[in-house]
């Protein structure tokens, strides 16, 4: 499989090549050539599926000749050894809850994949070593960490702002060691994706480190995303109900995924993005204008994006025809007051802890309406313990911490702290 760069200006690649370079370098995003749907009979007989047999069929067509089928399976049985449960809210809603895997975030599944195939790749060619550079908001940072633990040939730098992630989140980036480095920047996390973005354009950095990110720009994070939407699929027992999908969104990976799968034709009847106040898209919906913002601070933070990276890949997938996105995709946006509200309101009708990330999603399905024969599923990205000082005093519990967060929770912080760029760019030359 080929990948292009939305840009289309730089020449097509591989898919080891997208991996390895994360952004086009006339900075595009890399998008499959070839969109090819699965058979009928793969839907017909999905419940008689495992999870690593779906995720094969669905992921394999974009990976074609590059990983051998036996590595590419292997590979998918470490990424996804966890649960994925569709749980039963009301009437005809349920949540999907993405937070079984190892950093109680559903970014664990992009990050365990990539990290998955960088090692691939690395072991086969013995090239150099390749060095991921990431800044973290939160989520990313542990996902990433976690999910590129001892990967050989991988050296893995997170950079976050320092006091500005909760506690479960710093100790889940700064506690790993081995080939795991955090560096705690004393600034903001635009200061910290400003210096990832300088460090990528730095020739006396590139010409020595092969440098490549970690967010949902690279395809070997986005494309896995979208298993959840097929997982949902098989657990729902009365296929013939319409279903709308309703995901939380930031930097609107996950929705693309999701978007790709109803190419590969998943019967999806439409998507919702379901964002907080940070609504440049639902604002591009409506006036067909695309005003990126700087992002505003809420509960749901891993969405406080005011310029998503992923809306290029959603224009692609649509040609650029908003009339035709318009009856695929509706999104709306939330305040974090009705966010709060749905938490309550959601664990006084079904009494089931949501975090505010599944609330918003709650919300976008309720605001929809959602008809009779339609069965509305919203995405659970996070467990409520990632987010302890906005859920407890607003739901009034005490949320007991996961084996996950206790196994890191009493281990000692190893970081370095930087001020500014030329500390980081010493710190890469010199470790
Ligand atoms: C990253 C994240 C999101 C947003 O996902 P995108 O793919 O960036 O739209 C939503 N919820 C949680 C908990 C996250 O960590």
């Amino acid at each position: 499989m080929k990948y292009y760069s939305t840009n289309k200006i730089v020449p097509k690649v591989s898919f080891k090549q997208a991996v390895v370079k994360g952004l086009a370098p006339d900075k595009g995003l890399y998008f499959p050539s070839k969109i090819k749907k699965l058979p009928i009979g793969f839907f017909k007989n999905i419940g008689y599926f495992t999870n690593e047999e779906i995720a094969y069929e669905v992921i394999k067509q974009f990976i074609k000749g590059e990983i051998p089928e036996k590595d590419l399976k292997k590979i998918i049985e470490e990424t996804i050894n966890f649960d994925f449960p569709l749980v039963h809210i009301d009437e005809n809603i349920f949540t999907l809850e993405l937070f079984h895997g190892p950093t109680m975030a559903f970014k664990d599944v992009g990050a365990r994949f990539m990290a998955r195939c960088l090692g691939y790749f690395n072991k086969q060619d013995d090239t150099q070593k390749v060095t991921v550079l990431v800044a973290t908001s939160g989520d990313t940072g542990g996902a990433v960490a976690s999910g590129f633990l001892n990967v050989e040939g991988v050296d893995v730098v997170i950079l976050y702002p320092s006091g500005k992630v909760s506690d479960v989140q710093e100790k889940q980036l700064t506690t790993l060691g081995k080939n795991i480095t955090a560096l705690e920047v004393n600034g903001t996390f635009d200061d910290c994706q400003a210096m990832v973005k300088t460090a990528f354009l730095d020739d006396e950095l590139t010409k020595v480190l092969n440098l490549t990110s970690a967010n949902s720009i690279n395809v070997a994070r986005w494309l896995p995303q979208m298993f959840y939407f097929f997982f949902a699929y098989k657990q729902l027992k009365n296929n013939n109900l319409n279903i709308v999908f309703s995901v939380p969104s930031g930097n609107f990976g996950n929705i693309c995924a999701g978007l790709m799968a109803q190419k590969l034709g998943l019967p999806v009847k439409q998507f919702i993005a379901s964002t907080n106040v940070n609504d440049v898209f639902p604002n591009y919906l409506e006036t067909g204008n695309y005003i990126a913002k700087p992002s505003k601070q809420t509960i749901s933070n891993a969405m406080d994006v005011g310029d998503p990276s992923n809306f290029v890949r959603i224009l692609e997938l649509f040609n650029n025809n908003i009339v035709e996105l318009r009856k695929q995709l509706s999104s709306y946006s939330f305040t974090d007051d009705e966010t709060i509200e749905a938490m309550k309101e959601i664990m006084k009708t079904s009494n089931y802890i949501a975090d505010p990330h599944g609330a918003v999603g709650y919300l976008g399905l309720k605001k929809y309406e959602i008809s009779q024969n339609t069965c509305g599923i919203f995405l659970e990205t996070a467990h409520p313990v990632k987010f302890l000082d906005v859920i407890e005093p607003v739901l009034n519990i005490k949320i007991e911490l996961p084996k996950q967060i206790k196994e890191v929770i009493d281990k000692e912080k190893i970081a370095f702290k930087i001020d500014n760029y030329n500390q980081l760019k010493q710190h890469l030359l010199t470790s």
